[in-house]
């Protein structure tokens, strides 16, 4: 951000604008009689009242920080840091340095955000896509990492990976990852369908799952495995990164919340150049996202 706030004031306003223009693009739309001219309140903060009816309306109300007990300041740095580090940050981060009071609100914190990571509507990925799979060692609740020795699967997690080739192959562009429950056909095409836009072609080692799926070019590049990563070199690159950050910042990752992981990788790494518009980009998604409850948030199959 080249306008980045030059006071924690700026900085404030800034948010608050963001995740009004997020909540409101056309403008205000009260939610208690539809019109549309409102004050902002001088006494309370972060509050519209209606022209119209006088209900109040919180910028928050409807969003994931709705009905938090946190200042929405904290809210605020905390989005901040996540998005704009540049390897993000554990809740034990957070919650030094937010001054939080418990592990437990940092990681709900954390976990709401984290959620918000995703943009609706995004873009799926286009042209010559690397396409491979990977295994991730996963960590029980309190354990250190296990990993299950030989083929067994036992300890580990399955990741599918996209990564857009750019120029050439002389980058990669943006990338997707994927949870998935096994290597079968179904399982990689669902993860292509919901990842690789009709046309784009998937470069893969040739695992016979990948052939077949609706829409999608396929280009196999039957191969030993020893050598996947001089055909498919920015996805090994991408898994070799994402593993180091998993140890890195989170000390392993768990089976039970890997998708929201892999989902703060992607969008760390699709965001790398525009680190400061990732956090307007966030900050934008929580806004419009519907409050999560504690439940959903530690419900693995819970689509928030
Ligand atoms: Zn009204």
């Amino acid at each position: 951000m080249t306008d980045f706030p030059r006071s924690l004031i700026e900085f404030q306003s800034a948010c608050v604008a963001c995740l009004a223009a997020a909540r409101w693009p056309q403008g205000f739309v009260c939610p208690g009689c539809g019109k549309t001219k409102a004050w902002q309140l001088q006494t309370k903060a972060w509050t519209w009242e209606c022209a119209g009816c006088g209900k109040q309306t919180s910028v928050t109300a409807g969003t994931i920080m709705h009905h938090s007990k946190l200042p929405l300041t904290t809210w605020f740095w905390a989005a901040y840091l996540m998005a704009t580090h540049s390897n993000g940050i554990s809740a034990l981060q957070l919650q030094r340095q937010l001054a939080l009071g418990s592990y437990k609100t940092a990681w709900l914190m954390g976990a709401k955000l984290r959620r918000s990571m995703v943009a609706p509507g995004r873009s799926l990925l286009a042209g010559v896509v690397e396409v491979d799979e990977t295994e991730i060692a996963c960590r029980g609740k309190n354990d250190p990492l296990t990993g299950g020795g030989g083929r067994s699967h036992q300890g580990k997690m399955l990741v599918v990976g996209a990564v857009e080739v750019q120029d050439g192959g002389a980058g990669p562009g943006r990338i997707r990852l994927g949870q998935v429950p096994d290597y079968s056909a179904d399982s990689l095409h669902a993860f292509l369908a919901a990842n690789l836009a009709p046309g784009a072609t998937a470069k893969t080692d040739g695992w016979s799952g990948y052939p077949g799926a609706p829409g999608v070019k396929h280009d196999p590049h039957v191969i030993g495995k020893m050598a996947a990563h001089i055909v498919l070199p920015w996805a090994h690159r991408i898994f070799s990164n994402l593993k180091v950050w998993a140890l890195g910042v989170y000390h392993g990752l768990r089976r039970k919340h890997l998708q929201t992981y892999l989902d703060e990788f992607v969008f760390r790494f699709n965001r790398r150049r525009t680190r400061h518009a990732a956090f307007r980009s966030l900050l934008g998604i929580a806004a419009a996202h519907k409050p999560l409850s504690y439940k959903i948030l530690i419900s693995p199959e819970a689509k928030a």
